[in-house]
């Protein structure tokens, strides 16, 4: 294949072909367009193409082949392995097509390809009516192409086990949909297997009558982190699926609503959520209150609010560096690496997360869907975050010392949505049993890995 620098590639034949706009690196906005996210990532792609709509996706796509220009799909940007950039390539960036058709008669919503989770719960709030995204409202679609794990998922499953539908742009350059009864193969590979098989131009997404929902952390320090890691998992384990609530290892933001004497204090902490009533959640939040949190914020909020409560706390233009792992239980050893190295967080951003994937994800077989960790207990991730990009070995250092100390106690594998770029072998074991017929549809529909900055699932020989 044709290797492409950025003063190589003409893009003349492009011109003409597309209405949205084109980024070469010698215009002005080219430094600002070619950032993703997280700032560690500095690459220079040839081109940054924003889609105005599904011919300009065909026409970029059928340029990428032709050229042999390698090309990165971006949506919200926030992958932390930063593929949606890549040096001398094409980006083809979807954030322009923000389309939403939402059916209430239905429960269904039409999303295009360029969507945020904020842009989905705005327009699906409005009728009383929520999908399963992200935690944060700032990612895109890649979230739901990965998999999807969020507040509702306990509920309603994963991002992927609501997508009902799919509009795909393949290698070829062709536009096809995928369900369960047109190609059923591809829409098979796509949940769970990211952007690897095609530009998803829109996705249907199945909606459940979500509105305002109890929701809030409750704190406590370090010295019972142990204690709390052990009772967390019974409150979790035993809990009705409306139920839900992920562990960390934070810092006390130093503002409001947090009290002065806990600001920029190393804490153990549980985000709960409940879609039921006050009187619900009340009962379900018993244990966890008579175990005496310092800090008990949860309280009634609407859905969006929710979705969007952290953003302000994790900005775009971060260092970030992150490594993760699914995870089937919490042993004493286990939760002994997760306090001694979980006490330890060198920024004021770093964490540790734990994300339960058990309730409605369990329903749906490891094999009926990409995402094959159905049947561990939570999705775990251990990142660190900072303004400062003089703080990065210090947050490399401990992201892969905790991930070191905890990953003999895990399921082997990890979400793939939480992964840096790490190695194929980390690619294959997230997938699992899937990878072999992954790499089987990939052969059918990209049988030249065009799609390859990402995750890769390379095409079977
Ligand atoms: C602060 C933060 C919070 C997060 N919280 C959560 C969370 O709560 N739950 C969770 O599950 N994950 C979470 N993630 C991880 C998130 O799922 C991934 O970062 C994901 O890649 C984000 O997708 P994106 O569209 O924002 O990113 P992008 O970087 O734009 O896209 C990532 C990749 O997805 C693929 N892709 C994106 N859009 C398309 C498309 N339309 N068609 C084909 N391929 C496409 C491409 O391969 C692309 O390179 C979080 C990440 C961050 C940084």
């Amino acid at each position: 294949m044709a290797t492409v620098t950025a003063r190589e590639l003409d893009t003349t034949a492009l011109e003409g072909q597309v209405r949205g706009q084109l980024i070469a690196p010698d215009d002005p906005g080219y430094d600002e367009a070619r950032q993703v996210y997280n700032a560690m990532i500095d690459k220079r792609p040839a081109l940054i193409v924003r889609a105005a709509d599904v011919a300009d996706v065909i026409a970029v796509v059928n340029f990428a082949r032709e050229t042999g220009a390698p090309l990165a799909i971006r949506c919200g940007m926030h992958n932390p392995a930063g593929f949606s950039v890549v040096d001398d390539g094409i980006v083809l960036d979807l954030s322009p097509m923000k389309g939403i058709r939402v059916d209430p008669a239905e429960q269904l919503a039409t999303v295009q390809g360029g969507c945020t989770w904020g842009d989905v719960d705005h327009a699906t709030h409005a009728f009383g009516l929520a999908t399963v995204g992200g935690v944060l409202s700032t990612t895109g679609m890649g979230l739901a192409l990965g998999g999807g794990i969020g507040y509702l998922t306990r509920q309603y499953g994963l991002s992927v086990d609501n997508i009902v539908s799919a509009d795909v742009v393949l290698a070829d350059g062709s536009f096809v949909t995928a369900n369960e009864s047109e190609n059923s193969d591809l829409f098979w590979a796509i949940r769970g297997g990211g952007g690897n098989f095609g530009v998803v131009t829109s996705l249907t997404f199945r909606l459940h009558p979500v509105d305002t929902v109890i929701w809030g952390p409750m704190l406590w320090p370090l010295d019972r982190a142990a204690e709390v890691m052990r009772a967390y998992d019974g409150w979790i384990g035993g809990a009705p699926e409306h139920f839900n609530g992920f562990l960390a290892f934070l810092t006390v933001p130093p503002g409001p609503p947090f009290p002065e004497e806990l600001h920029m204090q190393k804490m153990c902490g549980i985000v709960w959520f409940c879609t039921g009533t006050q009187e619900v959640a009340d009962e379900l939040l018993a244990p966890a209150r008579a175990s005496e949190p310092v800090l008990d914020l949860v309280h009634a909020a609407p859905y969006p609010m929710v979705q969007s409560a952290f953003d302000a706390l994790y900005p775009p233009g971060h260092q970030q560096y992150w490594r993760a792992d699914f995870v089937d239980e919490l042993s004493d050893e286990a939760i002994a690496a997760h306090v001694e190295h979980g006490s330890q967080l060198p920024t004021p951003q770093a964490s540790m997360h734990l994300y339960p994937i058990d309730g409605a994800v369990h329903k749906v077989g490891s094999g009926d869907t990409a995402f094959a960790y159905r049947d561990s207990r939570w999705a775990e991730v251990i990142f660190a975050v900072d303004p400062d990009p003089a703080a990065v070995e210090g947050m490399k250092s401990w992201v892969v010392d905790y991930w070191e100390a905890t990953h003999p106690y895990s399921a082997g594998g990890a979400y793939i949505n939480f992964m840096m770029d790490e190695g194929q072998d980390r690619v294959q074991a997230s997938y699992r049993d899937n990878y072999e017929r992954l790499a089987e549809v990939k052969k059918k529909y990209d049988p030249g890995n065009l799609f390859r900055v990402n995750q890769n699932i390379r095409p079977a020989d």
